[in-house]
């Protein structure tokens, strides 16, 4: 007999938590700690979502989204979780670029840029004062017809090089483009300009594990290997529970990390909502999906100080299409040294690439074999030029794609970083159209990454309190 995931699981919880990736896990965690009976279902086997890891024989561990994050990390994670994990929270100060423009190596921080601006790039130093403060003035309430392209006119007309500088690392860390509105653009730049890029020492695995504990211990009902198949909702368009792995299960209310338009057109059903939202809905455009090649090290190798991050390109100028494309021309190097995971000595390296799903979704098996194989081989031969003898040093490597993504998270297209700037207004309207229906997961761009998902979490959480609590009438 199969083994029952929802064993001695209740007939009824306050709040339903459909999915763990980092927004799930922290409005669960939020909830259950206000005092909610919570109860999290998550069809991987493993927590995390996208904030994942996976282990390889001879003790070899990758990260897959552990590439570098705000560092207004540490301030939620303090909030919302622990101290102890937000003092894992270490910054990574070896950026670096190297395209056929320019080759530098920063801190990634606003006094940093600033002078390469000025020094490397020649711009006056009141541009790039200007430029800084726009960008960190921007908020979600400012004028939205303006795109990052029409921003950077403004302040670097013809210099697609300092675009590429500008613009390279946001589009690799959450797939915006030029065309998205230029606050999408601001508001995260700013976040990493504040004080640069932070990682999680001691790994991916250890983060989810402290989360899980705390949860735990707040008492949430954490259910891996289950799969809501549908949100039940009642006839006065309120949510009244889930099925899952066959299983009803009542709520009061339900938060859905699942895609969001998944979420709206198929866990609940078109036939709930106005057909107006239904079209807003499928309007929603999802961003980009990812590839990435894993390279891990045989153990007692190593390699000489190549960065944290490297942006590395072989075209001209900042070129979304480029960016994406199968015959892959830009990586993103993730090195991973000893110090990732204090106590180990191994090294490590991820690559990752922007990549469009349809370019994998219909290979025949055979094909797609064959262009992850491709994919390896080309990744190699890269990275060669910053290891130069990682053929001989390798002892492990395999290469994932948009088809990877989806499997594991579900997300429609295998979209890494949620949707376009429109999935926002339909996530927030949610509990709208149908009451006690809620959806926390990155969307927007300005809501996904590590930081973005984190922070939606804790805003969605407290809009789920006020419903389930309302404050008493003022007398
Ligand atoms: C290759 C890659 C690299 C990245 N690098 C970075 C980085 O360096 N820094 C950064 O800040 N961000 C990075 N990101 C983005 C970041 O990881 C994500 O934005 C964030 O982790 C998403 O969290 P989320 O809460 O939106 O949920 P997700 O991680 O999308 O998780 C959703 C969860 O819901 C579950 N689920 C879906 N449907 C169901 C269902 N019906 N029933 C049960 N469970 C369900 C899924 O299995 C999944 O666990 C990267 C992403 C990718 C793919």
């Amino acid at each position: 007999m199969s083994k029952d995931f929802l064993k001695d699981a209740k007939d009824h919880y306050d709040v339903i938590v459909i999915g763990s990736g980092l927004a799930g896990l922290t409005s669960a965690n939020i909830l259950a700690r206000a005092g909610y009976s919570v109860l999290l279902l998550e069809h991987h086997y493993q927590l995390g979502g996208m904030a994942t890891w996976f282990k390889r024989r001879n003790g070899h561990i990758f990260d897959i989204s552990l590439h570098g994050f705000p560092i207004g990390m540490i301030k939620s994670c303090r909030k919302y979780w622990t101290q102890e994990i937000a003092d894992s929270i270490v910054q990574l100060k070896g950026i670096r670029f190297e395209n056929p423009q320019f080759s530098l190596r920063t801190t990634f921080d606003r006094q940093d840029f600033t002078n390469i601006l000025i020094k490397q790039f020649g711009i006056e130093e009141q541009v790039v004062q200007e430029f800084f403060d726009t960008a960190r003035k921007m908020n979600f309430y400012d004028d939205q017809s303006m795109n990052t392209r029409e921003l950077f006119q403004r302040f670097f007309p013809g210099r697609d090089d300092v675009v590429r500088l500008l613009m390279e690392p946001i589009t690799y860390a959450n797939g915006s483009t030029l065309e998205d509105p230029a606050i999408t653009y601001g508001i995260v730049f700013s976040n990493f300009m504040s004080k640069g890029v932070y990682t999680f020492e001691g790994g991916t695995d250890k983060l989810v594990g402290q989360m899980k504990a705390e949860m735990e211990k707040n008492g949430v009902d954490l259910r891996i290997r289950c799969l809501v198949e549908r949100i039940e909702v009642d006839a006065e368009r309120q949510v009244t529970g889930v099925v899952v792995n066959g299983r009803r299960i009542g709520c009061n209310a339900i938060v859905s990390n699942a895609n969001l338009k998944q979420t709206v057109l198929k866990l609940v059903g078109e036939e709930h909502f106005d057909s107006e939202f239904v079209d807003e809905t499928r309007a929603v455009r999802l961003n980009n999906s990812s590839c990435q090649v894993y390279v891990a090290l045989t153990p007692g190798e190593s390699f000489e100080d190549a960065g944290d991050l490297l942006f590395h390109s072989e075209h001209s100028g900042f070129d979304i299409d480029a960016m994406l494309r199968r015959d892959i021309s830009s990586r993103t190097f993730s090195f991973y040294y000893p110090k990732t995971r204090p106590g180990s000595d191994r090294h490590l390296v991820v690559s990752s690439t922007n990549a469009r799903y349809e370019d994998w979704a219909d290979l025949s098996e055979e094909d797609y074999q064959k262009s992850k194989a491709d994919l390896v081989e080309s990744t190699l031969d890269c990275l060669q030029q910053y290891i130069p003898d990682i053929r001989e040093k390798v002892d492990h490597v395999e290469a994932s794609t948009p088809r990877t993504f989806k499997y594991y998270t579900r997300h429609l297209q295998g979209a890494s970083f949620g949707t376009k700037f429109e999935g926002l207004n339909v996530s927030k309207s949610l509990p709208e159209h149908i009451q006690g229906l809620f959806h926390a997961g990155s969307v927007g761009i300005i809501m996904s990454g590590w930081l973005g998902a984190v922070n939606y979490g804790v805003i969605v959480s407290n809009n789920v309190d006020k419903y389930l609590t309302p404050a008493p009438a003022q007398v």
